[in-house]
């Protein structure tokens, strides 16, 4: 398995199927907050995230949020907002983060699915850590620089993504 290469590739988090994810034993879900739930140019999530959220915990299925934003407050006021709890300054694509997250929820890596919108922070942190990762596209153009930077460089190197819903 290639670090660089997501579980799946989605367009947008309201469309990962939340009876796949149950099927194939998910039990908690890692979320990016920054063009994942929140567009880089809003400051709250969208009502269709939200409310994807809302299926995904009636399912039995914990939600955090897990960030590399440095504006602590603006991460835990999304999180909070979309009912889930956060782990911030998480550092991604080292996979602290989501090892601290598995421990405090107890879930296997197995278990453990982490969505996110950069092949280079997200999709590298889940799979160092064996979690599946699923790859969304960014909500916004909007986006810091060396994001930006690095979107080109993913498309330069890997294509463009290749959408697969199917879990
Ligand atoms: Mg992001």
């Amino acid at each position: 398995m290639s670090v660089f290469r997501p579980w799946r590739c989605v367009r947008s988090v309201d469309l990962i199927p939340v009876e796949a994810l149950v099927r194939t034993g998910v039990r908690c879900l890692l979320i990016d907050r920054d063009n994942t739930c929140v567009p880089r140019d809003a400051t709250e999530a969208p009502p269709e995230i939200a409310a994807w959220l809302d299926r995904v915990r009636a399912a039995g299925i914990a939600t955090c949020v897990v960030s590399n934003n440095f504006h602590s407050k603006d991460v835990e006021r999304s999180a909070r907002e979309l009912g889930c709890e956060v782990v911030h300054h998480a550092m991604k694509p080292v996979p602290f983060a989501v090892w601290f997250a598995m421990r405090k929820y107890g879930v296997s890596a197995a278990q453990t699915v982490l969505v996110g919108d950069q092949r280079f922070t997200d999709v590298i942190a889940g799979n160092l850590a064996r979690v599946r990762t699923i790859l969304v596209d960014p909500q916004s153009e909007k986006d810091l620089w060396y994001t930006i930077i690095f979107r080109k460089v993913e498309r330069r190197v890997f294509g463009e993504r290749d959408h697969d819903m199917r879990i």
